[in-house]
């Protein structure tokens, strides 16, 4: 596959998840929850957590944003469902250097699964804090919540 396939194919998959988030609900018996903004475009989200012995055990976002905001939440509901808080914070660092670094960032394609994705959206800085906004909000849920994120 050529690099410019396979730029459109990750294209398709975010706009995809931009229009039909997964996961797009409320969590009612969520035992940890965050708010996140990104006031430079105004993704506005909310994160629900359902822990279960240190595990998710089921998560769910619900919000308002651009395309990229929408798709990223979605993307991470599905990469950690059923993962540890420790393996949730590894990936959230995975993919905060891949969005951040873009290629400088040590991470490999089979460390980001589905998530590889989002490696183009490095190449647009307005768009980083778009993709990032979901898993600050979910870091500061898994760390207890409290004040609302914001990306400024
Ligand atoms: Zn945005």
């Amino acid at each position: 596959m050529s690099s410019d396939e396979l730029r459109d194919l990750y294209q398709d998959v975010i706009i995809d998840h931009g229009k039909r988030p997964r996961n797009f609900r409320e969590l009612p018996d969520a035992t940890c929850t965050a708010q996140g903004f990104n006031p430079l475009c105004g993704d506005d989200l909310r994160i629900y957590i359902k822990l279960a012995d240190g595990v998710i055990a089921d998560i769910a976002f619900q919000g308002a944003g651009c395309a990229i905001s929408q798709a990223s939440a979605s993307l991470m509901t599905l990469a950690v469902k059923g993962q540890t808080t420790q393996q949730a914070l590894v990936l959230f660092g995975r993919v905060h250097a891949l969005l951040t670094e873009g290629p400088n960032a040590r991470v490999t394609p089979e460390e980001l699964g589905k998530l590889a994705v989002l490696s183009g959206v490095w190449e647009f800085p307005v768009r980083v804090k778009c993709a990032t906004l979901a898993w600050h909000t979910l870091r500061s849920a898994l760390e207890g919540g409290g004040e609302a994120v914001s990306t400024e």
